[in-house]
Formats: C-alpha cells, structure tokens, sequence
C-alpha cells in the first residue's frame, strides 16, 4: 500500500514539512495509514461513523455501536497531547536512514520538552521492540556473539559497560541475511567473558521459529565466526556511538531495536517512514470482539 505517492524516504524535510504542514494533512495521512480500507470500529468492526471534527482531532462514533475512537486511540500517540505534525516530523526523523536522532535534537527541532520528546522517541522504539518480538528467526539462522562497549579490555574479567550480546540473522539460500536482530545477553547467562548453556538457549527459544536450522558461536574468539554477521554488528556500534556517544547498559536494547527495525525494512528495500507510521498507527491490539467475529467469518 502506497498511501501517497513521494517516495518518503528520499524526502528532503523540506519537502515533508511542506506536506504536512497542517494538522488537517497530517489527520489525512494517519486516517489512511490506520483504516486502509475506510473507518472500522475498533470494538465491532462496522465499518461506518458518525464524524464530529470540533475537537482537536476528529473525533469518530460508531454508527452501530456507539464506540467513540479517534485516529490515535490504541496507536502509540494515544494520550498525548502533542500535534500529529511533531509525531510524524519525530517518524520522519527516526526513518532518515543516515542519521540518528537524539531526544535533545528531537525536542529543539519539535519545540517540545525534553521530557515529550525522550518519551516520544521511547514509546516509538517500544513499538519497534514488539514487532520484532513477532518477527521470529526462519529459514536457516545463524548467531554470533558480539559485544558492545569498546575499549576491548582484554583481561578475562568484563567491565560493567562492555555488554554481551547475539547477533542472529535469518539467511536466504545465497547465505546473506535477510532478517537481523541483536539481543542483549542477560548478565545472569553471563559469567566473566563466558556465555552458559542458558544463552544460546534462551535466544533461540525466544527470537528462531521452532524447528528452523541454527548455527550459534557463543565464544568470542572462534575462528570460524559469522564475521557477515559482526560487520553489520560494528555498524550498530558505530550508529550508537555517532550518535548517542556512548550508552550506559540500561536502554541499549531500545536502541539495538531501533538499529534492527531500520536495517531490516532496508534489506527488504521497504519505505521506513511509511511502515514505521503504520507500526505506529495500528491498532495493534485486536479486540476479543472483533477477533472472534474474525474466527467466526473463516
Ligand atoms: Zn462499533
């Protein structure tokens, strides 16, 4: 679905402000982005609503069920008082392939506090988070330990910032990787530089779809490395480091989500600011109502 027709990610932000330039524009572009296919209650599923545009954003009812919902109901804007104008600049900013944004630069480019804008980009990251917690590894996977957190330090003992983590990939049959994630390895599967039989068992039983072949290097220093892998690992590092000079191991999973959201849409050539705002306009969570009328329907 192209919901119009510029190719977003190749966008000046001139141009993107020139579009949405109003919260009307804006209001346009998220009512297609969330109801494709025209209004759906969200409750029942009818698919027409009575229209009350006096409010801030339109508000939607109904016309069977009374429901009340508007276009940020459910989606990750619900509750905030911010213009859709600063959320889609603040997506349009996160889908810039090169450039990474920081919570400081976001609240001054969007004239918001800094407190807004690190939520924003948090909750915007969450959403990143759970569609990869979806996404499970398929095909053939292959894993290797990275480690986050430079200067090496080359004793055996680690140093509290220098983290441990898997870079897993999903291969396609010419052994590239077609889907990436890098999971922080919990310290508790963690003991000096050595990673427990938990590790590699935990990743795969959380990120590799039930029954697909993977191959895991859990030892730093093995010579038969996936260094393909590791490549795309040091470019994270790098992004991390360019951008947030450095982090502490608190959010740096939010980040590696962040990284892996944008690397993945890249390998499937996809336009990231369209599919981060239909991420983050989804009504993602499906009501029992309207899921067991969908069962019924089959
Ligand atoms: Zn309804």
């Amino acid at each position: 679905m192209v919901v119009f027709s510029l190719t977003h990610d190749l966008m000046s932000l001139e141009q993107f402000l020139e579009h949405f330039n109003t919260e009307e524009a804006c209001a346009d572009f998220l009512f297609q982005v969330k109801w494709p296919d025209g209004f759906s209650c969200p409750r029942c599923a009818h698919r027409r609503a009575y229209t009350t545009s006096t409010r801030r954003l339109p508000l939607y009812e109904c016309a069977s069920c009374r429901h009340q919902t508007s276009l940020i109901a459910g989606t990750v804007m619900e509750g905030s008082r911010t213009e859709l104008r600063k959320w889609l600049l603040a997506l349009f900013l996160i889908a810039h392939p090169d450039k990474g944004i920081t919570s400081l630069k976001l609240s001054r480019t969007i004239k918001v506090t800094y407190k807004t804008a690190w939520l924003m980009l948090h909750k915007i990251r969450h959403a990143m988070g759970e569609a990869d917690t979806s996404t499970l590894l398929s095909g053939f996977a292959r894993v290797n330990i990275a480690c986050y957190g430079q200067p090496y330090n080359p004793t055996v003992f680690r140093h509290p910032q220098q983290q441990p983590l898997f870079i897993g990939a999903s291969m396609n049959e010419q052994g590239e990787p077609v889907y990436v994630k890098i999971k922080v390895i919990p310290d508790s599967h963690m003991k000096d530089w050595n990673v427990l039989r938990e590790g590699p068992e935990e990743f795969e039983k959380r990120h590799v779809k039930p029954g697909t072949p993977v191959e895991i290097i859990a030892q730093r220093y093995k010579s038969n490395r996936f260094k393909q892998l590791l490549l795309l690992f040091r470019e994270a590092d790098k992004w991390i480091n360019d951008t947030f000079h450095g982090l502490g191991p608190r959010h740096l999973q939010a980040y590696l989500n962040e990284f892996c959201y944008r690397l993945n849409l890249k390998l499937r050539k996809a336009h990231i600011f369209e599919r981060l705002a239909r991420l983050c306009a989804g009504s993602r969570a499906i009501t029992y109502t309207a899921l067991t009328k969908a069962e019924r329907a089959a």
